[in-house]
């Protein structure tokens, strides 16, 4: 019967998700495309979340059976620990984080979370287990309340807004003519990246979910947004399981590990300085990232 009614399930969805106007059309299709792929194996009990300790064995995947993307991965993540995966454009490190919230299943090995493997589960309760802080966050054409208190279904105002104090965007929601009621996306107030992205904080703090991925954003942000948003983020790491996916270095420094991920490989494992005394691919991209941050400072000051 499930079977009969997903679909009608998703048509729900869609129409809801059009409703809202959602701005962003291509992120939809892509949400269609996985709905229809994943399903729960029958009598799927939920995940019993406890400390969130997140293992990857032996992990393989790729999007065609031809071509391999993770070719056997072992992560170990302890609760509450924050790991930084590092490695050039097309290494996998997004891969990983669409795996944990299976958006696609492995194909070998498998994806543990309080060692249950998250096949086995409700995808419903592993999704509410974990919060996503995306690269680019698709707001709604609705209030600014609405768009952080979609993070939980039944967020009362107060939570809201403590959320919103959380994410360091009280001060601004206040400064706006109708506070939290304020419309916003592309029919409403635009909002800069950096707000998006204090919004999407909002909406996982709202959340309150005992895993975190946060997905950095490759979009330039001015250097002092991006500190802000920096010192932002390491206060909601605290306590929860994190896995950054980073494109810039100096914001993993903090990791307690850093994997750098090399064509679907664990190419090396440590902390920033274990990795920097290894002189190995690490050290090489901190060096490369070094000069660049030099040679545009130097650009700033002429
Ligand atoms: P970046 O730093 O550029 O974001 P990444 O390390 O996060 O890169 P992934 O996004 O995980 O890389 O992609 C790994 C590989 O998988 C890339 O070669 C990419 O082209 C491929 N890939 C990603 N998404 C898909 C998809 N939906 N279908 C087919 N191939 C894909």
């Amino acid at each position: 019967l499930s079977q009969l009614f997903r679909p009608l399930d998703m048509l729900g969805w869609v129409y809801r998700t059009i409703r809202q106007g959602v701005i962003d059309m291509g992120s939809m299709f892509d949400l269609i495309d996985t709905h229809a792929e994943i399903v729960d194996a029958p009598g799927a009990p939920p995940l019993a979340v406890g400390e969130g300790h997140v293992r990857f064995e032996n992990v393989a995947f790729g999007y065609d059976p031809d071509r391999q993307i993770l070719k056997g991965i072992d992560l170990d993540i302890p609760a509450g620990a924050t790991v930084a995966v590092v490695g050039p454009s097309g290494a996998g490190k997004s891969t990983l984080a669409r795996l944990m919230y299976r958006f696609y299943d492995v194909t070998g090995g498998r994806i543990t979370i309080d060692g249950q493997d998250i096949r086995a589960v409700t995808q419903g309760s592993l999704r509410a287990a974990i919060g996503i802080v995306p690269q680019d966050t698709v707001l709604f054409n609705d209030t600014i309340g609405y768009n952080i208190a979609y993070g939980r279904e039944g967020a009362t105002p107060d939570e809201v807004a403590a959320a919103a104090r959380g994410a360091a965007i009280a001060g601004f929601i206040q400064s706006l003519p109708d506070g939290f009621d304020t419309r916003v996306g592309e029919r409403g107030l635009k909002l800069s990246g950096g707000e998006k992205q204090r919004v999407a904080i909002a909406r996982t703090l709202v959340k309150n979910p005992p895993i975190l991925i946060l997905d950095e954003a490759t979009s330039a942000l001015d250097s002092r947004t991006e500190a802000d948003i920096q010192a932002t983020l390491e206060a909601i790491e605290r306590g929860r399981t994190t896995i950054v996916i980073a494109h810039r270095l100096s914001t993993v420094v903090h990791a307690d590990r850093i994997i750098v991920l090399e064509a679907g490989r664990v190419a090396e494992q440590g902390t920033h300085v274990e990795l920097l005394r290894r002189q190995g691919i690490y050290a090489e991209m901190w060096a490369r990232q070094a000069q660049e941050r030099e040679d545009g400072e130097e650009i700033a000051a002429e």
